[in-house]
């Protein structure tokens, strides 16, 4: 399919046409319209293989239509590292250029106060590490989950080597049961299993 098929709205369009994406990645291709019909999905994905806009793209098409009036956070990303977590917000503020949605990035290494300002005004997304997301929910009460309508769980074998399982199921109950959920990971690990296990709702299994 071509990006027009998937039912982008116009400001994605221009975005990923202002970003040289001609032709939709195969992961994209199959996670767009699954995320875009709020099916949980559990996917087998690589880093390179166009992973990060192939759950950005559809969640920016959700927030597109949101009641932006009423200021809540209503998404949650979560990555491994520092590092990947700042390439999730650079491809994530690419792909939002043309849309009104606001992101916050919340990790280790910047100011704590300014996290906490940013995290006040209830972005629409929040991109985050887990150590530093649990800082902010169990000690500063500045991050509030229980809007979240849509929670990322990106590299999640990479989150469970890291040692972050206790991290990973606080968040998970932190949400909301009635969101959608999706899970990434380059292997399925019985962890990994576990993990989707808990936090998903009847998955669909997508693998490149
Ligand atoms: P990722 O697998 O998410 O780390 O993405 C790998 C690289 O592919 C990133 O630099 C993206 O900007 C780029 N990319 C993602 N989707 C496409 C696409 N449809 N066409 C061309 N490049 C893309």
């Amino acid at each position: 399919p071509t990006f027009e098929e998937l039912h982008l709205s116009r400001p994605l369009q221009k975005a990923v046409a202002k970003l040289g994406y001609t032709q939709p990645t195969p992961i994209q291709a199959k996670a767009i319209p699954l995320i875009l019909n709020g099916k949980d999905i559990l996917a087998s994905a690589t880093t390179g293989s166009g992973k990060t806009a192939a759950f950005i793209l559809p969640i920016l098409e959700r927030l597109l239509y949101r009641d932006a009036t009423h200021r809540v956070s209503r998404v949650l990303i979560v990555l491994p590292t520092r590092e990947l977590a700042l390439q999730c917000h650079s491809v994530f503020e690419s792909l939002a250029q043309f849309t009104n949605v606001q992101s916050c990035l919340v990790v280790g290494g910047l100011s704590n106060k300014v996290q906490e300002h940013e995290l006040r005004k209830r972005p629409d997304v929040i991109i985050a590490t887990p150590g530093r997301l649990i800082d902010h929910l169990l000690n500063a009460h500045d991050v509030g989950l229980e809007d979240i309508e849509i929670l990322v769980l990106d590299e999640a074998d990479r989150l469970l080597d890291m040692g972050f399982k206790d991290e990973l199921n606080r968040v998970v109950e932190s949400c909301p049961d009635g969101r959608q959920t999706l899970l990434f990971s380059a292997t399925l690990s019985d962890d990994v299993k576990l993990l989707a296990k808990l936090s998903l709702s009847q998955p669909v299994r997508v693998a490149v």
